[in-house]
């Protein structure tokens, strides 16, 4: 493959390819500059007729509001601009372009399917102030949805409009805290393992509690007595995350649920591995009060930045009442977003975001659910930890697994013992993987494990790629052990920019671009 090297890319050390080959992966290797850089600010790829800028030009309906000066949009033809955008689309490593190995992200293929139905002109011209009449069919869709998530879960009651699973995670806690509070009850610690993602200390700091956390065994699960002792007519919640973010399904979850309730504290399950087991396990089941699910993981739409997300929140009959508005109501002959629901708990937490939530992420969420129906998505679950284990059964007897007795659930988490005394990182090894055409794995996540590695393949990979991954990652452990550092000290080698101080990039990071002239 040629190397097509586009603006200010740093040139690959010729010395370095001579040893690995050239990149795999033409399209890290561009650097673009911003559109404001590229801008003249006097072109424009289109001709606007005089009456919209020039003299005869009518602004008697602008009130004295007319613009005094240009306003500074960077000016490009049209190719320059499409290319500006194309050539920043692929600079990114993306899963259209290869497996996605990052654990606890779930980062598998979405189908097209969905982004078709996303962007039927009933979906995408909404407007969230529309008379409720009009959207009666959008409605049923977010009712369907709330349907599908209530079943898989066993849970009687979803809240849909929480942003992410951060988000949801808020809404859950918020929850439990109106729930306490209506009963006098002013609680004020969070349990949380030590394992746990960290939104869920963030959450319950958020949410006004201190947190306390919950050691784990030696075999990366809660430990119970440790749990028991802790919980004391303080704690207003205990959060754990099933799986667990080390692969593992918590086999005491329901002894957790019990302990939990017996304290007369509620059970936050952070569901964002539900993928692991959606279809075979139903969290109503095990005694969970309150649960997000993060639909651009588990239910296939785009992962966004923060930004179009959606993580309903399911709750239990003793939460229900405090869920925040809109409420969904259906009178039999119509459906209606309410604020107020009869009795006064329901006003209690209001709304968790304007209007509804994320409609687009409904549908694609709907369409994901619908298109694979029951059976479909417990072979998703299925296939997930089939492919983790597979991952785990190829790389484990070269590269250490953090637990390595009996299978895993969704991913598999390797640590760093087996680069001790190689003078390779954790770091290290993940840059270098950048190398040779692939997204790094999670890193130095969950803290509990030294040097923690987290792959997550997902169900939508092939055996085929499954293979090519991990021949890669042998490839590359075979290179720490012929004690190749070189390779792996200054990697990555073929991408635009090199060794980044990331220490730098999030103290003071650089959010504004100033115009130079
Ligand atoms: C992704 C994730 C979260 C947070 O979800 P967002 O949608 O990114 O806000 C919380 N916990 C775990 C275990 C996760 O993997």
């Amino acid at each position: 493959m040629t190397l097509h090297v586009m603006g200010r890319a740093t040139r690959p050390d010729p010395s370095v390819e001579r040893e690995i080959g050239p990149p795999l992966v033409s399209a890290l290797m561009q650097d673009e500059p911003l559109i404001f850089e590229l801008d003249c600010w006097h072109k424009t790829g289109v001709d606007f007729p005089d009456q919209i800028f020039g003299s005869d030009r009518d602004d008697s309906d602008l009130a004295g509001l007319t613009r005094g000066a240009p306003l500074r949009l960077p000016g490009l033809s049209e190719p320059e601009a499409v290319r500006h955008y194309v050539r920043l689309s692929q600079k990114n490593h993306a899963i259209d372009l290869a497996l996605y190995p990052l654990g606890s992200c779930t980062m598998k293929h979405n189908p097209r399917l969905n982004e078709k139905l996303a962007r039927l002109p009933g979906f995408i011209d909404l407007h969230p102030l529309q008379p409720v009449s009009s959207v009666q069919g959008a409605l049923k869709v977010m009712d369907r949805l709330a349907h599908w998530l209530k079943t898989l879960t066993g849970m009687p009651a979803v809240a849909l409009s929480p942003r992410a699973g951060a988000h949801g995670e808020l809404c859950g806690l918020l929850t439990m805290r109106a729930a306490h509070e209506a009963r006098g009850d002013a609680r004020k610690t969070v349990l949380v393992p030590t394992s746990a993602h960290g939104t869920n200390p963030a959450t319950a700091a958020l949410a006004g509690y201190q947190v306390r956390e919950i050691a784990q065994t030696t075999d990366g699960r809660v430990d119970i007595a440790d749990l028991a002792a802790k919980l004391d007519a303080d704690v207003a919640a205990v959060m754990v995350t099933n799986p667990n973010t080390c692969g593992l399904f918590e086999r005491e979850v329901i002894e957790i649920a019990r302990l939990t309730h017996a304290a007369g504290a509620y059970f936050y399950c952070d569901g964002a591995n539900f993928n692991a087991i959606v279809g075979r396990v139903r969290p109503g089941d095990l005694g969970v009060d309150a649960m997000h699910i993060n639909l651009h993981k588990t239910f296939s739409t785009p992962h966004g930045g923060g930004g179009p997300g959606a993580g309903p929140v399911v709750l239990s009959a003793a939460l229900a009442p405090y869920a925040p508005t809109p409420w969904l109501v259906d009178d039999g002959v119509h459906l209606a977003l309410i604020e107020h629901a009869d009795g006064a708990a329901s006003a209690a937490l209001g709304r968790m975001s304007a209007f509804h939530g994320q409609m687009g992420m409904y549908v694609r969420a709907l369409a994901y659910m619908m298109s694979h129906g029951a059976d479909g998505l417990r072979q998703v679950a299925q296939d997930a930890v089939l492919n983790a284990n597979y991952v785990k059964a190829r790389l484990g007897g070269v590269i250490s697994a953090a637990f390595p007795d009996g299978p895993c659930m969704h991913e598999a988490l390797f640590d760093d013992a087996w680069l001790e005394g190689s003078g390779v990182t954790t770091l290290d090894f993940a840059k270098a993987m950048i190398d040779v055409g692939f997204h790094p794995m999670t890193m130095y996540f969950p803290l509990v494990v030294h040097g923690a590695m987290l792959i997550e393949p997902t169900e939508t990979e092939p055996r085929r790629e499954l293979d090519r991954f991990c021949d890669a990652v042998l490839d590359l452990a075979g290179a720490v052990k012929a004690g190749n550092v070189e390779r792996f000290k200054g990697a990555p080698f073929h991408a635009p920019l090199r060794r980044l101080d990331e220490t730098r990039a999030a103290r003071t990071p650089k959010l504004r671009w100033t115009p130079v002239d």
